[in-house]
C-alpha cells in the first residue's frame, strides 16, 4: 500500500513526550503513513508570529489534508490568536467529534456504562472571535449563528449516528433564552430529524444538560450542540470516564481534518515522563479511519484496549486496587506495541 502523507505536529508541554510515544505504537503496528513535521505553538508565537504556526506550514496542509496535532499551550493575553481556532476555521473543520466512554472496571468511574459521542459545531458561536471595545466599560463579543453552519452540523451528527449504529440524537441548546441563535439550531435540528425516523431524538437545555452528564452520562448516546456548550460538555464527559488523558478527538470539513487529544499540554506534568498518551493515541486511530486504513486502527485500539485491562496504567488512572503497574509515557507505549 502507498503511504499516507500526513502533516504532525508535536506541540508544547507533554505534546513531544505523547506524540512520539503515539508514532513509536503507529510505526509498530505497521501503519502506511509518513510524516511531515511543522513547528506550532510557543516556539513560533516567539518569534512573533502571532497565529502560532508559521506560514510555510500552510504548505505541507494544503498538501497532505491531514493533521495529527498535539497539544499547545495557548499564550495569555492580547496579540496572540488561539491556534486551535485559526486551524479550524482556516481548514474549514466545522466537525467536533468527541467519543467519551468508560472502560469499567479497568478505569475507575461512577459511571460504569458511560458511551457518548459529542458532536460539537466548530466554527461558529462565540468562538467566531468577533469581540470589540465599544467604551472604556464595555465588550461586545459577538454570537454568530448560521443556518448552513447549523444544519450541516446536524446533518453531521445524523449520519454519523447512522453509520455507527447509534439509537438517539440528543440537541442541546438554550433556546429558552437566545430564541433566535439558539432557536433556530434547535428548529433545524427537528426539521432535519424528520430524514432520520430510525433514530430516536431529544431536546435538552444546556444546564441541565450538562446536570444529567455529569449525573447520569448513560442516558446519552450521541449529543450534537453549539461550540462553546460542547466544549464544556466534552471536557465534564472525558473526566467522568476517568481522565481527560483518554480522550481522542477529530476536526473533520469538507477537505482537511485535523485529529487531537482532547486535553491540553498540561504544563504541570511536562518533561516528566509521565503523560499517558492515550488521548492522542485514540486521536491518531480515529485518523487512521479517516484515510482508510481502518485495519491498523482496529489492531492499534484492541492492543491498547488489552493495555488498559492488563492494568497498566500511567498515574492519572492509576488505582492501587484495580491497576496491576503504573507506568510512564514511554512504557505505556511499549506495553501497547507488545500487544499488538
Ligand atoms: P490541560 O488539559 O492541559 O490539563 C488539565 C489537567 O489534566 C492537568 O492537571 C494535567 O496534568 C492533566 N492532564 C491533561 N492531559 C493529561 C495527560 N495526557 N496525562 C495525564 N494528565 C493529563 O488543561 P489546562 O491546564 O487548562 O491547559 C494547559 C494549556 O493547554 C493551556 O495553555 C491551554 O490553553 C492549552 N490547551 C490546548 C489545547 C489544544 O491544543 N488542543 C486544548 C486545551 C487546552
Amino acid at each position: 500500500m502507498a503511504k499516507t502523507k500526513v502533516t504532525v505536529a508535536y506541540g508544547d508541554g507533554i505534546g513531544p513526550e505523547i506524540m512520539e510515544a503515539t508514532l513509536s505504537i503507529l510505526k509498530a503496528a505497521n501503519a502506511e503513513i509518513e510524516t511531515d513535521v511543522i513547528e506550532i505553538g510557543e516556539k513560533v508565537y516567539t518569534k512573533g508570529i502571532s497565529t502560532g504556526i508559521e506560514p510555510k506550514a500552510w504548505d505541507s496542509l494544503k498538501e497532505t489534508k491531514v493533521f495529527l496535532k498535539a497539544p499547545i499551550t495557548t499564550p495569555q493575553g492580547g496579540g496572540f490568536k488561539s491556534l486551535n481556532v485559526t486551524t479550524r476555521k482556516t481548514l474549514g473543520l466545522y466537525s467536533n467529534v468527541r467519543p467519551c466512554r468508560a472502560y469499567h472496571p479497568f478505569v475507575n468511574t461512577h459511571h460504569p456504562s458511560t458511551d457518548m459521542v459529542i458532536v460539537r459545531e466548530n466554527e461558529e458561536d462565540l468562538y467566531a472571535g468577533i469581540e470589540y471595545q465599544q467604551s472604556a466599560d464595555v465588550v461586545q463579543s459577538i454570537k454568530l449563528i448560521s443556518r448552513p453552519g447549523s444544519e450541516r452540523i446536524i446533518r453531521y451528527a445524523f449520519d454519523y449516528a447512522r453509520a455507527y449504529g447509534r439509537k438517539k440524537v440528543t440537541c442541546m441548546t438554550k433556546d429558552n433564552i437566545m430564541k433566535q441563535a439558539d432557536g433556530m439550531f434547535h428548529k433545524l435540528f427537528k426539521e432535519i430529524g424528520k430524514e432520520y425516523p430510525e433514530i430516536e431524538q431529544d431536546h435538552m437545555i444546556i444546564d441541565i444538560g450538562s446536570a444529567m452528564i455529569a449525573d447520569r452520562p448513560e442516558m446519552f448516546d450521541v449529543i450534537v450542540t453549539l461550540n462553546l456548550y460542547g466544549d464544556i460538555i466534552s471536557d465534564i464527559a472525558a473526566q467522568i470516564t476517568g481522565s481527560v488523558g483518554l480522550g481522542g478527538s477529530s476536526n473533520v470539513g469538507r477537505n482537511y481534518a485535523m485529529f487531537e487529544a482532547i486535553h491540553g499540554s498540561a504544563p504541570d506534568i511536562a518533561g516528566k515522563g509521565i503523560a499517558n498518551p492515550s488521548g492522542l493515541l485514540n486521536g491518531a486511530i480515529m485518523m487512521l479511519v479517516h484515510i482508510g486504513q481502518g485495519k491498523v486502527a482496529a489492531r492499534i485500539q484492541n492492543a491498547w484496549l488489552k493495555t488498559i485491562e492488563d492494568g497498566i496504567h500511567t498515574g492519572d488512572i492509576y488505582n492501587a486496587q484495580t491497576s496491576a503497574r503504573k507506568v510512564g509515557t514511554q512504557e505505556f507505549a511499549e506495553a501497547v506495541i507488545e500487544r499488538l
